[in-house]
C-alpha cells in the first residue's frame, strides 16, 4: 500500500488578499528544502470553471501550467517558491467540481440517486485533493476565499471530513488572519482573529496554526493572548508582518520556528532546511549592489498583478545578477511620436509585455521603433515578439498595410496570421490546441523549441539545441515573410515544426522577441534564462 499522504489545509480569515498563497507557498517551500516531497494545491470557491475567460482587472493575471491549464495566479508562486511544475490537477473551482459531478450525473454514474452537496459535491472535492496528494509526503492546501463565504462552505467540509478520515497526525489546519493596528487606541487588534476562529470552529474545524499578518511584529503578550483566546499552542502563533520582498517570508517563519510545531502535530522527524542559497538570493534582492532601469511598456500599468509572473521573474534574474531592476512603467497607450524619445531617454532596457487587443499597439510599436534604432537592448514577449516583426515590416520591408490579423481582419500583408490558417496548411498533428469557451483556438502550455546554433537564443541557453517554454496567444507569425525578414537582418532563431518562435535582430547587441512567455517557468532559485539575458544585456548597456 503507498504511503499516507499528509495534509497541510490552509485557510483565511477577515479579509481576503493577505497573502494567503504566499505562506502557504512560504511553509511548502521550508519542507521541501527539508528533504520532503511537497505539492501544493488551491482550490477556488468561484464558480468559474477556470480563469481563462476572465479580465485581468477582475482577476490578475491568468498563470499558464506545462500542461496548459490556465490557472489562479497563487500557483504561479507556488511554481517560483517550490521549483516544481504544477499541472491542471493544482487547482480547481467549484465550477470544475459542479461540471463533474453534473457529467457523471448525466451518464448514470450515480445510479439514480439524488445529488446533493453533502455527498456527492464535498467527495469530488476531496477526491480531487487526494489525486493532487498522490506519491507526495506533504501536500498543501489552500483553499480561496475567506472563511465565512458562502461558497466556501463545501470546501471547508470537504477538508473536515478528509481531516477525520486520515486521522490526527496525517493533516493540520493552518488559519491566516490580520490583526489590523489601529491608529487611534495605538494598538494591534486580535478581535477580528477571534471572530474568525469562532467561524472555522462553528463549521467543525479547529485551528492547530494561527499565521498573523499584520503592518509591524506582535508582542510576546499579544501573541499569548491569540494562543489563549484561540486555542492554539503559544509557539503556534507565527506572525507575518509585511516585509520587503516577499521570498523573505520563508525565512521569517524559520526563525519563528514554525517546523517544530508542525513536526509534532503531523509526527515528522526533525525538520531541519537547507536555506543557504535561498538566504544569499533574498539578501540580494534587498540590498543589490548593482542597478539598472527598464521601461516596462504595457497597457495595465494601473494594474501590476496582471504581470505578476514577469515582475518577479525580473526580481529573480536581478537577485542572480545582484542588481535592483528599476520598472519604469510606460503605459503604451500614452506613448506617441511627439513624447517617445523624452519617455526612453533613460532607461537601459525596454521590455514590451504580452497582451491581447488593438489598445495601446501603436504605443508599443513607437517603444520597439526607439530600442530598435538606438540600439537599447529589447525583449519583446508574445504580442511584444509579433509587434516587433510588424515593426520591422513596416519600416525595414517596407509592406504595405504589414499587421495583425488581430487588429485588422482584411491587412495586406498579415506578418501575425491566425493559429487556424497554420493548422490548415501545416495539418493538426504539429500543433496541440485548445479551444477556448469564447470560441477562439489558443496555443497553451509547453512546446519545444528549436535553437539555431550560434544565434543570441541560443547564447542565452547557454547553447541548448532545444528549449521548452510556456505558450498563451491565439495567432501566429506567418511563415510565409520567414525569407524577406531573414534577409534584411531579422533572423528567426528559434522555431517549431514550421512555427516560428523567436526573431533575433543580427545587428544589434540585444534585440529580441519571444512568441512563449518566458516569465512563467522563472524560479527564485532558477531565473529563466530569457529574462536573465534581457537584464544582463541591460546592465551591461548602461
Ligand atoms: N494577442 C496575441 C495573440 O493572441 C498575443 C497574446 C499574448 O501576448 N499573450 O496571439
Amino acid at each position: 500500500m503507498s504511503k499516507q499522504t499528509k495534509y497541510i489545509f490552509v485557510t483565511g480569515g477577515v479579509l481576503s488578499s493577505l497573502g494567503k498563497g504566499i505562506a502557504a507557498a512560504s511553509i511548502a517551500t521550508l519542507l521541501k528544502h527539508s528533504g520532503l516531497k511537497v505539492s501544493i494545491l488551491k482550490a477556488d470557491p468561484y464558480i468559474n470553471v477556470d480563469p481563462g475567460t476572465m479580465s485581468p482587472l477582475e482577476h490578475g493575471e491568468v498563470f499558464v501550467t506545462d500542461d496548459g491549464a490556465e490557472t489562479d495566479l497563487d500557483l504561479g508562486h507556488y511554481e517560483r517558491f517550490l521549483d516544481e511544475s504544477l499541472s491542471q490537477d493544482n487547482n480547481f473551482t467549484t465550477g470544475r467540481v459542479y461540471s463533474a459531478v453534473i457529467e457523471k450525473e448525466r451518464r448514470g454514474d450515480y445510479l439514480g440517486k439524488t445529488i446533493q452537496v453533502i455527498p456527492h459535491i464535498v467527495g469530488e472535492i476531496v477526491d480531487r485533493i487526494k489525486k493532487a496528494g498522490e506519491g507526495k509526503d506533504i501536500l498543501i492546501v489552500e483553499i480561496g476565499g475567506t472563511v465565512g463565504d458562502i461558497e466556501g462552505l463545501p470546501f471547508l467540509e470537504a477538508i473536515r471530513a478528509l481531516r477525520s478520515e486520515v486521522g490526527r497526525k496525517n493533516a493540520m489546519n493552518v488559519h491566516l488572519t490580520l490583526v489590523p493596528y489601529i491608529k487611534v487606541a495605538g494598538e494591534l487588534k486580535t478581535k477580528p482573529t477571534q471572530h474568525s476562529v469562532g467561524e472555522l470552529r462553528r463549521i467543525g474545524i479547529t485551528p492547530d496554526m494561527i499565521v498573523c499578518r499584520a503592518e509591524m511584529p506582535l508582542s510576546k503578550d499579544l501573541k499569548e493572548k491569540i494562543a489563549m483566546s484561540c486555542g492554539v499552542d503559544r509557539n503556534c502563533v507565527i506572525e507575518s508582518p509585511d516585509s520587503a520582498s516577499i521570498y523573505q517570508i520563508p525565512l521569517s517563519f524559520l526563525n519563528q520556528d514554525i517546523l517544530t510545531p508542525i513536526a509534532e502535530i503531523l509526527g515528522l522527524n526533525e525538520l531541519k532546511p537547507d536555506m543557504k542559497m535561498w538566504d544569499s538570493l533574498v539578501k540580494r534582492i534587498i540590498a543589490p549592489t548593482k542597478e539598472t532601469t527598464i521601461a516596462f511598456v504595457g497597457k495595465y500599468v494601473d494594474l501590476k498583478e496582471s504581470y505578476k509572473s514577469l515582475t518577479e521573474s525580473i526580481i529573480h534574474a536581478g537577485a542572480t545578477l545582484d542588481t535592483r531592476v528599476n520598472l519604469k512603467w510606460c503605459d503604451s497607450e500614452k506613448i506617441e511620436e511627439n513624447n517617445v524619445n523624452e519617455l526612453l531617454k533613460d532607461v537601459d532596457g525596454v521590455l514590451v509585455a504580452g497582451g491581447f487587443g488593438e489598445r495601446g499597439v501603436s504605443g508599443k510599436i513607437l517603444a520597439i521603433k526607439y530600442a530598435r534604432e538606438k540600439k537599447v537592448p529589447y525583449l519583446g514577449i508574445c504580442l511584444g515578439m509579433q509587434l516587433a516583426l510588424i515593426e520591422f515590416a513596416r519600416d525595414i520591408l517596407n509592406l504595405e498595410g504589414a499587421n495583425s490579423i488581430e487588429f485588422d481582419k482584411e491587412c495586406k500583408n498579415p506578418i501575425i496570421y491566425l493559429i487556424d490558417s497554420f493548422i490548415d496548411s501545416h495539418g493538426k498533428e504539429q500543433i496541440r490546441t485548445h479551444k477556448s469557451p469564447l470560441g477562439g483556438t489558443m496555443r497553451l502550455g509547453s512546446y519545444e523549441c528549436d535553437v539555431k546554433p550560434g544565434s543570441l537564443l541560443s547564447k542565452i541557453y547557454n547553447g541548448s539545441k532545444h528549449i521548452k517554454e510556456r505558450h498563451r496567444h491565439r495567432f501566429e507569425a506567418n511563415p510565409k515573410y520567414k525569407e524577406s525578414f531573414e534577409k534584411a537582418g531579422m533572423m528567426i532563431s528559434g522555431s517549431s515544426n514550421g512555427l516560428i518562435e523567436v526573431a533575433e535582430l543580427k545587428d544589434h547587441p540585444f534585440f529580441i522577441g519571444v512568441q512563449f512567455h518566458p516569465e512563467f517557468t522563472s524560479r527564485l532559485t532558477k531565473p529563466n534564462p530569457t529574462i536573465l539575458g534581457f537584464i544582463k544585456a541591460s546592465l551591461d548597456a548602461e
